[in-house]
């Protein structure tokens, strides 16, 4: 394939602390802003993964015994490196997955954020000791598990590697990083800056690819552990195929998530919330609200749904979906909605940006009086799209909530306390938002669902990515001579 028209260098695979290519089959990485061809990402196979794999192996030796304070310097240079590099970074994220610069300039934002956590682990493994009887002490340390795999999606392509890089690198782990092959271009600027920052060759690796490499991941010896951020269907797949390998796994899936309205919510703050939830990064996503469970008459809010969306213009502060497929799937919700009796308040099909007539944009969309059985009800959309469902009360509204088969987040926007404790307690998800259409919890707390969102123990980032990415060395010890004792166990 000719690469003189790309308006990037060529992606490849960085395996070892060098960038190679030389796979045969490629496929191009498509602009969402305006469907010229950014680059071509290479297809990679068994052997560039053997490669990587090797390269990891190699490296896990003397990083896993670099002293994890040491290791953390990498992580503050690197930080920094984000933090100089922020317009960039951004800007490479903007073009590869269509979201707005300053939605870009978040993203990264979050990046450096995640790092600045990682930055934080030695004062969080230090492990414990204890005089276990006169003269025996026993130990805990948290060991790195050896080189483990993520697979990422294409809504983040800079934030969803950084769920993963810091933590797993800093608690001594080497990693191969599969990309999307729809956003890879990032990865590699991510790979380069590590380097930069001192990370030594072999500790992170990137593998492109599809279908095939992801299998071959799942399926490869060397690979302990393996993290997967997507769809259910896929994480579905991976979970099964990395733990019937023997793998550790935590792969985590798509979202429907429900916001509960009542009628004493705030109606502006509620209004402006729910339309950020639901447009921002159109809509792609897995936080993002997608169904609103309005409970009683709360007409007058709806109303300023509508009015806060029609200020969300495709193109200024909407950004495009991933793809020409992505946009026909997210307006055939709708219009099967419509024919199924919904109606639709705010219209987003056919949305066009003058000069970027060939991106695929789709604006936002508010449809009410959406059944549970309807399709736009129960499946995740991912688009700049709010289905709106009528409840009598908040025990219907909960039963709708729990009814999904997802369970990423739920929010309720109400200003009394007794409400919000209800959901709180009952509503079937992982993440819980008050008055909030975006329950994203920061660190040092953890990101996960419950459900079809999430399968695998714990959660991939926070605290709780710490049982993830080791495993516990117990040692009991005994000086003799000190201990006066030749006890045995
Ligand atoms: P996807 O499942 O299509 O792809 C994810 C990864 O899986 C990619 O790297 C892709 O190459 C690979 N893949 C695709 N098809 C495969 C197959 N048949 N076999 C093996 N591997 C395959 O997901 P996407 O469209 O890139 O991302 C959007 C999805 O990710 C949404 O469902 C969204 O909710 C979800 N997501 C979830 C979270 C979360 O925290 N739960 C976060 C971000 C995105």
């Amino acid at each position: 394939m000719s690469t003189t028209a790309l308006q990037f260098p060529e992606v490849k695979n960085y395996i070892g602390g060098k960038f190679t290519n030389g796979v045969k089959r490629s496929m191009e990485v498509i602009s969402p802003i305006d469907g010229s061809i950014l680059s071509v990402v290479p297809m990679s196979t068994q052997t560039e993964l053997d490669a990587a794999v090797a390269a990891a192996q190699a490296a896990f030796e003397a990083w896993s015994h670099t002293p994890i304070k040491e290791r953390v310097q990498v992580f503050y240079r690197y930080k920094t490196l984000m933090e100089k590099n922020l317009k960039e970074l951004a800007t490479l994220v903007q073009k590869e997955n269509g979201k707005t610069y300053d939605e870009a300039v978040a993203e990264v934002e979050k990046s450096i954020e995640l790092t600045e956590f990682a930055c934080s682990m030695p004062q969080l493994v230090s492990g414990q000791i204890m005089e276990v009887s006169r003269g025996v002490e026993c130990r805990i340390d948290h060991k790195p598990l050896g080189v483990v795999a993520c697979i990422g999606p294409f809504n983040f392509p800079h934030m969803v590697p950084h769920w993963t890089i810091p933590n797993a690198l800093v608690l001594g782990n080497c990693m191969i990083m599969k990309p999307s092959e729809q956003v890879p271009i990032s990865s590699n600027r991510i790979a380069e800056m590590l380097k930069e920052a001192g990370l030594p060759d072999g500790v992170f690796n990137v593998v492109n690819g599809d279908k095939e490499i992801v299998e071959a991941i799942c399926d490869h010896p060397g690979i302990q552990a393996v993290s997967f951020v997507g769809s259910t269907k896929i994480a579905k797949v991976v979970y099964r195929r990395a733990t019937s390998n023997l793998k550790r796994c935590l792969a985590l899936g798509g979202a429907k998530n429900h916001l509960i309205v009542m009628p004493d919510a705030h109606p502006e703050m509620t209004a402006t919330n729910v339309t950020a939830s639901m447009s921002g990064c159109a809509g792609q996503r897995c936080m993002a609200a997608s169904a609103m469970v309005a409970v009683g008459n709360i007409d007058p809010i709806i109303q300023k749904i509508c009015d806060e969306a029609r200020k969300v213009i495709p193109g200024k502060n909407l950004g495009a979906v991933i793809s020409k497929a992505a946009r026909e799937r997210i307006e055939k919700y709708i219009t099967e909605a419509e024919k199924a009796g919904a109606k639709v308040l705010v219209d987003g099909r056919g949305a066009k940006v003058a000069g970027h007539e060939n991106g695929f944009y789709v604006g936002p969309t508010v449809i009410d009086f959406v059944t549970p059985d309807m399709a736009i009800a129960k499946e995740e959309v991912f688009g700049p799209v709010i289905a709106i469902i009528r409840a009598n009360n908040l025990d219907d509204a909960l039963k709708i909530e729990n009814s999904s088969e997802y369970g990423n987040a739920a929010s309720v926007f109400t200003q009394s306390g007794g409400i919000a404790r209800q959901v709180m307690e009952k509503a079937s998800a992982g993440m819980i938002g008050v008055n909030i259409g975006v329950p994203v919890p920061r660190e040092p707390f953890s990101f996960g669902g419950w459900n079809d969102s999430k399968f695998g123990v714990g959660d991939l980032t926070g605290e709780s990515s710490i049982e993830f990415w080791t495993q516990l060395k117990k040692t009991s010890i005994k000086w003799n001579p000190e201990g006066k004792t030749n006890w045995m166990s």
